[in-house]
C-alpha cells in the first residue's frame, strides 16, 4: 500500500494516481497504481456508484532513472445499484491513459516527438520501449496529426517550391511512385506531399487549398517538368513562374552525358570504361568552366581531341556552358539576350541531343528568365529532400503514403512542438572549486 508519504506519487507525476508498489525486475521497472477516486455517480442516472471490481491493466510508460516502466493499474469497474439503470457496469477513466492504447499520453506523445522531430524509425523505439511496432506509429498519428493539421503551422505562402521526390522504388508490381513537395521557399518548411508527381495529382491539391491562400502565392519555383506547368493551372495562373537555376544547368548536363554515352558507343563499341578518353573527363565535362584549373582544362581538351572526333561532344558543352552562363549575370535584359544566343545556337546545330536542348529552353524561355526578376530558386526544396530523404531511409521504406506524408511533415514541416520544461543548468564543477 502507499507509504503515505507521497514520494512515490511525485516520482510517478501522474495526478489522481497512488503507487501500491514498486517491484525491480531484471528488464523493468513494475510500478502498481490506482487511481485516487473513492466516489462517483453513474453517468446515466446519477446515482452513487458501487465499486464492483478491479483488474489490472499493463500500461507502458516513459523510462524511469534508465529504466523502462511498466505500469500496472488496478483499474476499477463501478456498478449502478439502481438495477433498472442501463448503465450496469463501466470501467474507470485517467486523462493520462488512452482506452485501448497501452502507452501513457505522455509516453505517445515522446514517441511521436522521437519519430517526428528527430526522424528515428518506429521499429527502434518499439524495441526501447518494449511494445509493438503499431503502437509507436498510432502514437505518432494521434500525436502528430493535430500538429500537422495545425492551420497556423503554413502560414501565408508567397513563393512556393515545387519538385519530385521518389516514393517507392520500382518493382514487377508498379513502377518507380514519386510524390510532389510543396516547399514554403521563404520559411524553408515542407508544407504538403501530394501522392504522384502528375499534373492531375498537383492540380487535385491546388483545387482543395484555400483559394484566400492560394491567392497569396505571388511566385512558383519548379523543375522544368511539363507536368507540374500544366498543374499550377488554372489555380496558380496568377503566380509568376520560375524554373529553377539548379535544374535548368542540370538539363544542360544532361545533354553533355547523352551526346558522351553515344559517341563512345559509337567510336568504341562499348559503353564507357575507365579508360575510355569520354569516360575519363566525364566530371570534368560537368563541372563550371569557371571552376577548372589550367590542368583539368587542358585534360578535358585532350580528351575531347582524341574521343570526340566530330566536335559534337563539344557542341554538347559549348551549349551546357551558354546555359551556365545566364546566371552569371542579374541584368534580365542580359539574361534575355545571353538565352536567346543559347537557343539560337541550339537550333542550328546537328546535333539532335543538342537542338532537342534548344527546344527545351526556348518552351522554358518565360519561365528561365523569370529567375532574374524574382531571384527566386527551389535552393531550399533541395535541402528539404534531404530531409525527405532521410525520413525514408529511417523508415526503411514505406507502404502507406500517408504515414509517409505525416512523418515528412513531422520532420520538416515547421511543426510547433509542444514546449519542454527546461531545466536550469548543472555547473561543471572544476577541480578548484573548494570553497
Ligand atoms: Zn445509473
Amino acid at each position: 500500500m502507499s507509504d503515505g508519504t507521497g514520494l512515490a506519487e511525485k516520482l510517478l507525476g501522474l495526478d489522481g494516481f497512488r503507487v501500491l508498489e514498486v517491484v525491480e525486475g531484471p528488464d523493468e521497472l513494475v510500478v502498481t497504481i490506482e487511481t485516487t477516486a473513492v466516489v462517483t455517480g453513474c453517468s446515466a442516472c446519477g446515482t452513487r456508484a458501487v465499486a464492483h471490481e478491479r483488474m489490472p491493466i499493463a500500461i507502458r510508460d516513459l523510462a524511469c532513472f534508465g529504466r523502462p516502466v511498466r505500469l500496472l493499474w488496478h483499474k476499477r469497474r463501478w456498478r449502478c445499484p439502481d438495477r433498472d439503470c442501463a448503465s450496469k457496469t463501466w470501467t474507470e477513466r485517467s486523462n493520462h491513459v488512452d482506452a485501448q492504447v497501452v502507452l501513457t499520453r505522455r509516453a505517445g506523445a515522446e514517441a511521436c516527438r522521437q519519430v517526428g522531430e528527430n526522424a528515428r524509425p518506429v521499429s527502434s523505439l518499439a524495441e526501447e520501449m518494449g511494445v509493438c511496432w503499431w503502437t509507436v506509429m498510432n502514437a505518432v498519428v494521434e500525436h502528430g496529426t493535430p500538429l500537422v493539421d495545425d492551420p497556423d503551422r503554413a502560414g501565408p505562402v508567397a513563393h512556393l517550391g515545387i519538385d519530385e521526390t521518389s516514393f517507392l522504388k520500382a518493382n514487377r508490381h508498379h513502377a518507380t511512385v514519386y510524390a510532389t513537395g510543396l516547399v514554403d521557399l521563404a520559411a524553408k518548411i515542407v508544407i504538403d506531399m501530394v501522392e504522384g508527381n502528375a499534373a492531375a495529382d498537383l492540380r487535385r491539391w491546388c483545387a482543395d487549398a484555400d483559394p484566400g491562400w492560394l491567392a497569396g502565392v505571388s511566385v512558383v519555383a519548379t523543375d522544368l517538368a511539363e507536368s507540374f506547368r500544366a498543374g499550377l493551372s488554372p489555380h496558380l495562373d496568377h503566380a509568376t513562374r520560375v524554373a529553377d537555376p539548379f535544374h535548368v544547368v542540370r538539363v544542360g548536363n544532361r545533354c553533355v552525358d547523352q551526346v558522351r554515352r553515344r559517341v563512345q558507343n559509337e567510336t568504341l563499341g562499348h559503353r564507357g570504361r575507365k579508360a575510355d578518353p569520354l569516360y575519363r573527363i566525364r566530371k570534368l565535362l560537368l563541372a563550371g568552366h569557371e571552376r577548372l584549373d589550367e590542368r583539368g582544362h587542358g585534360r578535358m581538351l585532350l580528351g575531347l581531341r582524341v574521343g570526340d572526333p566530330h566536335d559534337e561532344l563539344l557542341g554538347a558543352w559549348l551549349a551546357k556552358e551558354n546555359v551556365r552562363d545566364l546566371y552569371l549575370t542579374d541584368d534580365p535584359a542580359e539574361a534575355a539576350l545571353l538565352i536567346d544566343k543559347a537557343i539560337a545556337g541550339c537550333a542550328s546545330d546537328e546535333v539532335a541531343e543538342i537542338r532537342s536542348l534548344g527546344k527545351t529552353l526556348g518552351s522554358w524561355r518565360t519561365e528561365i528568365l523569370a529567375y532574374h526578376d524574382t531571384g527566386a530558386s527551389n535552393g531550399p526544396t533541395e535541402g528539404l529532400n534531404l530531409c525527405v530523404k532521410k525520413v525514408k531511409r529511417c523508415g526503411h521504406g514505406f507502404r502507406s503514403f500517408d504515414n509517409y506524408r505525416l512523418r515528412v511533415l513531422l520532420h520538416a514541416g515547421g511543426v510547433t512542438w509542444p514546449a519542454r520544461p527546461s531545466p536550469p543548468r548543472i555547473r561543471t564543477r572544476t577541480p578548484y572549486s573548494n570553497a
